[in-house]
């Protein structure tokens, strides 16, 4: 029945609280966003996608505001999904960085307590696969696990995993209901433009309607282990409903380079070679780099019985046709 359980998702304007909101609200839930900003662009959009979510303004670095919104909302689940989630921006702003994507856990938690929710709301904390560095120490070729040993490579994945291990902490300490994804990277309709494989389907539909020439990347090689966002909430949901709070990987179990990408993604327009439309910037390439990221979901799938829909190939050309759809439209107007 709608309205029946009510769920808290902070990082409603991101790629995965729209993701999430869809499904929370098909579903039955009562869903609830927190959105900050005196005046954020994307509250039209959200309003328009998700009429059904009822946004609370908040900053996750103000405290006071996460109290009102949990006061206000009093979720069965919280999901915090916002952060500053940029790796390359997080070296640029990496005290915001800390302040955001670190304490902000905190100060959810904090906020769960304060509101006397601890024994009744259930936490998900986003947390990353850029909290594991480019060696598996513990396992060499393999994928990494929940085992796997953590060394981030960015203030991004510094400020997660402190993230990460204060959700743990309230856990242990408080007995409180926290659970964390150890999510691989996940894309989709809804990924900002900031992010590479975006970039490169929006520019890939632009290119094709004579929009645009080329596209400038950083560096190509880096491999990821590349799943789309709506298969990936569905593992969040999946934590939630568990018995007991746990840390689970969500991934593919495979990984691709930026190139493949390119090479799919190219090939959707008809192009066999991306070289000609391709100029790297130095301005793109990070000071330390991730060189290759792979995932094991062996616990997820077992445990919650988590699976995935979408693969690479797939993933990519549903990426291209909606940046063409959208591209078309753009130029019809
Ligand atoms: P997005 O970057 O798309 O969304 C981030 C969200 O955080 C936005 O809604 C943004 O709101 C919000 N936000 C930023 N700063 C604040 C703040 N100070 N107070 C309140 N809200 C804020 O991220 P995704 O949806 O892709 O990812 C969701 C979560 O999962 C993130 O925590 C991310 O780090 C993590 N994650 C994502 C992965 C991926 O591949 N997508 C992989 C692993 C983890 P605004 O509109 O105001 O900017």
């Amino acid at each position: 029945m709608a309205g029946e359980r009510k769920a808290l998702l902070t990082g409603i304007t991101g790629q995965d609280g729209g993701h999430l909101a869809e499904l929370l609200h098909e579903e039955g839930y009562e869903v609830f966003g927190l959105i900050r900003g005196q005046n954020n662009p994307r509250r039209e959009t959200i309003s328009r996608e998700l009429p059904y979510v009822r946004l609370i303004e908040g900053d996750l670095t103000d405290p006071t505001s996460i109290v009102r919104a949990v006061e206000a909302s009093q979720p069965d689940e919280l999901y915090n999904l916002a952060a500053i989630s940029h790796v390359g921006y997080s070296f640029k702003n990496p005290t915001l960085t800390a302040s955001v994507t670190g304490l902000g856990v905190l100060n959810v938690l904090e906020a769960v307590r304060v509101a006397g929710l601890a024994d009744t709301t259930k936490v998900y904390q986003a947390s990353t696969s850029e909290m594991f560095g480019g060696l598996d120490y513990n396992r060499p070729g393999a994928g990494y696990n929940e085992d796997s040993l953590f060394h981030p490579r960015s203030p991004y994945g510094v400020a997660k995993l402190y993230g990460h291990w204060i959700a743990k902490n309230y856990r242990e300490s408080y007995g409180m209901f926290v659970s964390c994804g150890i999510l691989f990277n996940h894309e989709g309709e809804r990924r900002g433009l900031e992010f590479v494989t975006r970039k490169i389907t929006d520019a890939v539909a632009r290119i094709s309607l004579g929009l645009q020439e080329t596209i400038e990347l950083g560096d190509l090689w880096p491999k990821r282990d590349w799943g789309y966002a709506g298969d990936f909430v569905r593992g969040m949901w999946l934590m939630l409903q568990h018995d007991v709070p746990d840390d689970f990987v969500l991934a593919t179990g495979e990984t691709h380079s930026i190139e493949e990408f390119l090479t799919l993604a190219f090939a959707e327009i008809g192009i066999d070679d991306w070289r000609p439309y391709v100029v790297q910037n130095p301005e793109f390439m990070r000071p330390a780099e991730v060189d290759i990221l792979l995932g094991d979901p062996t616990k997820a799938e077992r445990e919650l019985g988590w699976t995935r829909e979408v693969d690479f190939p797939g993933l990519v050309s549903r990426m291209v046709a909606h940046d063409l759809s959208m591209q078309s439209s753009a130029v019809r107007v």
